[in-house]
């Protein structure tokens, strides 16, 4: 295990994985604007997708969390870090580009409540109850970061992703969690044994 990687680094990482999936997938690459805190006008989130850029605060995301109920790691199902927020802004990207044009939204489309529907899994976090759209981009983000991990704990929302969406992250759920701490490898190792004894 090596120390937490800086909300710095975890930004840069989640850059290269949007240019990755962008490319992945032969959709335009999003361009990401940092705004300083001072300069943010958001209170309830740290970060936004509007057409073709995200807006992202990352003094106002989650740094990883070490202890209590702080949950985000990168990678992780609970990820409200710099990566897992580009990742998650990345989902509304993705929901809006390969969405059919008539039924395009402000930042969603029709494909985002179809693979809900269709789906008919709960959200990976209670975020992803606010409505289709943020049910996608949470689906999307564990999509994006760790599919392994989608694979084993919404089975049907990650083949109806697979159906559309080509991942770039290939490793089981456990190496892209290799640097961890203890107490996150095993929350999700719980998640995966509690999905296997359900199906
Ligand atoms: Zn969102």
């Amino acid at each position: 295990m090596t120390a937490a990687p800086s909300k710095s680094e975890l930004l840069a990482a989640g850059r290269e994985r949007v240019v990755a999936m962008c490319a992945a997938n032969c959709l335009p690459v999003p361009t990401v604007h940092v705004v300083p805190h001072g300069e943010w006008r958001l209170s309830r989130t740290c970060a936004f997708w509007r057409r073709d850029a995200i807006y992202v605060c990352p003094e106002r995301c989650a740094a990883p969390g070490v202890a209590g109920r702080a949950w985000s790691w990168p990678g992780y199902a609970v990820d409200r870090t710099p990566y897992g927020v580009l990742a998650h802004e990345l989902g509304h990207h993705f929901d809006w580009h390969l969405s059919q044009p008539a039924t395009r939204r402000a930042y969603s489309g029709a494909l985002s409540a179809e693979v809900r529907e269709a789906a008919g899994e709960p959200g990976i976090t209670s975020y992803a109850e606010e409505n289709a759209a943020e049910w996608f981009a949470e689906a999307f983000r564990l999509f994006v970061t760790n599919p392994d991990l989608l694979w084993y704990i919404r089975p049907r929302t990650f083949n109806m992703l697979r159906g559309r969406i080509e991942p770039v992250e290939e490793r089981p759920w456990h190496a892209v969690l290799a640097d961890a701490l203890p107490r996150t490898l095993a929350a999700a190792r719980t998640r995966v044994e509690r999905a296997a004894r359900k199906k």
